[in-house]
């Protein structure tokens, strides 16, 4: 790895607090190794709601917008990424029966293909060797995830082909797309499991019993990055958006030693990839390593 060619990593999120949530310690690690990575925020969390009770007070309501934008870079210093966010506005999480319309102008509304052209831009100057984005289902049923999905596929497609979005750069073609498998089935019944044993209360009783098998994705795991050292910086990256995470609440309840010694690593699968590389992985970068230029 030389200066003038680092390895690069963009992920590619919904909304600023996601990137803290999902894959944070494995970003985390490879900024220490050097790796230059970006985080692509689709939309501003606009229409998030405070979900820390010490926050919910009309003034935070008001400047939600505003906070959402100071609590990301603040994250994103603690996480030692770059980040941009996309320009899309929040789609909100539909709830009622019948779910009422999306409203208009948000990201879900948005045609891919259009949708998809501020990725395809940034893939071609940030020039990732690997993405990381959702799976078809956005890994949790919001809007916004599923079309964060589709646009990531599309723009990991598109990027590297001349004839696509020919205005928006030089062709890039990254070798790996992956998307975050971080909450399986085997994972929280492991967390689980293990605070049982030592005579605590598990807060994953109630979100396992509701858990339909059919749904666990951990028969489609095929990277396990190992980074249980950086899941501190994960959490204070998740702290650092306070008005989508309450300190008190189920993420902190399983103890930081439990964790890193049941489940010490963040879980991908590898969705598409134009290089070799032996499955099962414990590195994103498997198969590229060799390719970029070593001094
Ligand atoms: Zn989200």
């Amino acid at each position: 790895m030389t200066d003038a060619d680092p390895l690069r990593l963009l992920a590619v999120h919904a909304h600023p607090d996601d990137e803290s949530s999902k894959g944070a310690a494995t970003m985390a690690k490879y900024v220490a190794e050097g790796v230059q990575v970006m985080v692509a925020t689709c939309t501003g969390g606009e229409r998030g709601s405070v979900l820390n009770p010490a926050l919910d007070r009309p003034e935070v309501w008001e400047r939600l917008p505003q906070l959402r934008a100071e609590e990301m870079a603040r994250a994103r210093e603690i996480l030692g990424v770059q980040q941009e966010f996309l320009g899309f506005v929040d789609s909100g999480l539909p709830e009622g029966d019948p779910l009422p319309p999306l409203p208009e102008g948000c990201f879900a509304l948005v045609p891919t293909e259009e949708a998809a052209a501020p990725l395809v831009g940034l893939i071609r100057r940030f020039r990732p060797h690997v993405v990381l984005t959702y799976d078809e289902r956005g890994g949790y049923p919001h809007p916004d995830h599923v079309k964060t999905h589709d646009v990531s596929v599309l723009a990991f497609e598109a990027a590297g082909d001349p004839e696509r979005y020919p205005d928006l750069g030089e062709p890039w073609q990254p070798s790996k797309l992956y998307y975050q498998m971080g909450f399986t089935l085997t994972r929280t019944r492991a967390l689980h499991e293990a605070m049982l044993e030592t005579g605590a209360e598990s807060p994953y009783a109630e979100w396992l019993a509701g858990w339909d098998p059919e749904r666990d994705m951990s028969h489609r795991v095929t990277t396990r990055v190992p980074c249980a050292e950086y899941f501190p910086v994960r959490d204070a990256a998740l702290i650092a958006h306070a008005t989508q995470i309450d300190p008190q609440g189920r993420w902190f309840a399983c103890p930081m030693d439990l964790q890193q010694r049941v489940w010490p690593t963040e879980d991908y699968e590898l969705a598409r990839s134009l290089v070799d590389s032996t499955l099962p992985e414990d590195d994103l970068f498997a198969g590229i390593r060799s390719e970029v230029p070593v001094p």
